[in-house]
């Protein structure tokens, strides 16, 4: 395992992405997407299609963020994923699910990404990779994501990419902290060499360009 350093930028979706501003637009992005669009408007999805196409272009890696990133509650799960939904307010939607329910979510998402692109005039392309909601799995999502092809897979302490493996790596994130930790987890930011900075569009104080 390898040492990394990374830049997050979870839970953009087709609501928000209009406010999501790149903090440090010079380095690559991980850019998590949340794809379940179904209740929103043909117009609004092209336009999100086109700003995932303008970030790909941009050197961005495009990684696709669960379904709907809350889980379905009549879903069988491990005692593990019912403790990471009680953890995550229930937005830990893949959390101890069985093989079987763990792909067919994965094929719910993928049908909602392509969704995104549907009838637009950019071209669909495939997430650069797969990442969980909070970071909570199922016993089979890594091996699943590697069946379906995704060349990179986020978990809470290690990335994976195809042709390199595993490196290890603690992220820092700073949603829901309140002010005053927020600052020391930015301060730590620039110190921990194996740490991922990671941002939400709900941090505060609010994500701006630096
Ligand atoms: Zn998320």
């Amino acid at each position: 395992m390898h040492c990394f350093r990374g830049f997050e930028f979870h839970d953009i979706s087709a609501r928000n992405f209009e406010e999501v501003l790149l903090p440090n637009r010079e380095v690559s992005w991980s850019l998590m997407i949340i794809p379940f669009c179904s209740d929103l408007t043909p117009e609004t999805r092209q336009a999100f299609a086109k700003q995932i196409i303008e970030w790909k272009s941009q050197g961005h890696k495009l990684y696709l963020h669960g379904y709907k990133h809350k889980a379905n509650l009549t879903l069988p799960r491990s005692l593990f994923g019912r403790i990471a939904l009680l953890l995550t307010n229930d937005e830990a939607e893949f959390a101890g699910l069985s093989k079987t329910d763990t792909k067919k979510n994965l094929d719910l998402a993928i049908a909602e990404w392509k969704n995104i692109f549907a009838g637009g005039n950019v071209e669909e392309i495939f997430p650069d990779g797969f990442v969980a909601p909070a970071w909570y799995g199922s016993s089979s999502l890594f091996q699943v994501c590697k069946e379906l092809h995704f060349e990179n897979y986020d978990s809470r302490f290690w990335n994976w990419n195809k042709k390199t493996g595993r490196q290890f790596s603690i992220p820092l994130s700073i949603a829901g902290l309140p002010k005053f930790f927020a600052f020391f987890v930015k301060k730590l930011e620039g110190r921990l060499p194996l740490s991922r900075i990671v941002r939400h569009p709900t941090d505060t104080p609010p994500c701006t360009a630096e």
